[in-house]
């Protein structure tokens, strides 16, 4: 079972956290790239208010920078507007994927072709706040790898919304070896030592915010709120949202597994107890014919334990299969750039 005692994340003492800080700080490039990665399916009204608003931000952060979009398959006028955009401004690339991949899997396409020295995924509805470069980029020079914003108040989502979002930061964090710190999203800085890092894990089942956590090194939380979506509409519903939960939780954690396996014994005790209560009790009072109430009761229970078990098992294998077949995370129909790497 996981160690659930082990403290919140950072779990260092402070000076040798502090030397390990010490020494990133030194290797910091004077002169860093930054590359934004930001995912988009279906947000032709969004791109626009998107780079309106993350410019000056980004000016005002006074590095160099690349802007890389992920088209996921859009089915609206997304890709034709960042095509534009491309045009205009050198910085912008644009990685077409074949179709939509879910965003995880934009993600990790984003990640992989970006070229910066620090990379910030950020969603495009701004609800990823771009007044936190700055404090993100400070908190880098300072020699953290991992810089992620942590959501304060979480007012504009629904309340079933926060509700079922701690009951899975709760259910993560006690299953999987590898903690998630809560309320944040992907929403964060990464140095280019952790995205090498990120890039060599193979599996298909993207599940970032766990995989971002397993790549370890020193990471600190800037906490935000995060305000209302600027445009469009969420692609997540509750459904995909259960579905997402489950992906992460069945990547990182063979809990569910070893739940059933300890079921099953608990059952099993229960059940040898029963039979030596029926066998004393015959042996003293003599056979007894009624008693079909209890005998349904243990088969109907019994099978629907090794059901459940048998779907626990299921999800595994499920999985298991997808990442037995090998297939890639994305397919890159193009990616649109101007030859030139990007200028000071
Ligand atoms: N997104 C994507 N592929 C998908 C679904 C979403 O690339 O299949 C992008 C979307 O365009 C946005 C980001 O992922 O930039 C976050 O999506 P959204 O705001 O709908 O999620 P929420 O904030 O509601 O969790
Ligand atoms: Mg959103």
């Amino acid at each position: 079972m996981p160690d659930s005692s082990l403290p919140p994340l950072p779990a260092k003492s402070s000076s040798a956290l502090e030397r390990q800080l010490a020494v990133q700080r030194a290797r910091r490039p004077a002169d860093p790239l930054l590359s934004l990665v930001v995912p988009v399916f279906n947000e032709e009204e969004s791109i626009d208010i998107f780079l309106t608003t993350v410019e000056p931000f980004l000016d005002r952060a006074g590095l160099r920078f690349e802007i890389v979009f992920v088209n996921d398959g859009s089915r609206d006028d997304t890709l034709s507007r960042l095509l534009d955009c491309g045009r205009r401004d050198a910085r912008i690339r644009i990685v077409n994927l074949s179709r939509n991949f879910g965003k995880e899997a934009a993600l990790t396409a984003g990640i992989d072709h970006a070229r910066g020295d620090i990379l910030i995924p950020m969603d495009i509805d701004l609800q990823d706040p771009p007044d936190l470069f700055i404090p993100f980029i400070e908190r880098w020079r300072e020699g953290y790898d991992i810089v992620y914003g942590v959501r304060q108040k979480r007012a504009w989502d629904t309340m079933s919304k926060r509700l079922s979002a701690g009951w899975f930061y709760w259910a993560f964090n006690r299953m999987s070896p590898v903690r998630i710190p809560p309320n944040v999203g992907d929403f964060r800085l990464v140095d280019r030592r952790a995205v090498e890092v990120l890039r060599q894990l193979p599996e298909r089942n993207r599940f970032m915010k766990g995989l971002f956590a397993w790549v370890g090194f020193n990471a600190v939380g800037v906490p935000y709120e995060r305000p209302q979506r600027a445009a469009g509409s969420s692609k997540f519903n509750l459904w995909r949202l259960w579905n997402f939960a489950l992906d992460g939780v069945v990547s990182f954690s063979t809990v569910p597994l070893r739940a059933s396996f300890y079921g099953g014994l608990a059952i099993a005790a229960i059940a040898a107890l029963y039979a030596l209560f029926i066998i004393g009790r015959v042996l003293i009072f003599g056979i007894d014919t009624p008693g079909y109430a209890s005998l349904l009761i243990a088969v109907l229970g019994m099978g629907a334990i090794q059901l459940l078990s048998i779907g626990i098992i299921g999800e595994y294998l499920g999985r298991l299969f997808l990442e037995v077949k090998g297939r890639p995370i994305y397919v890159v129909e193009g990616v649109y750039e101007d030859p030139q790497p990007p200028q000071a």
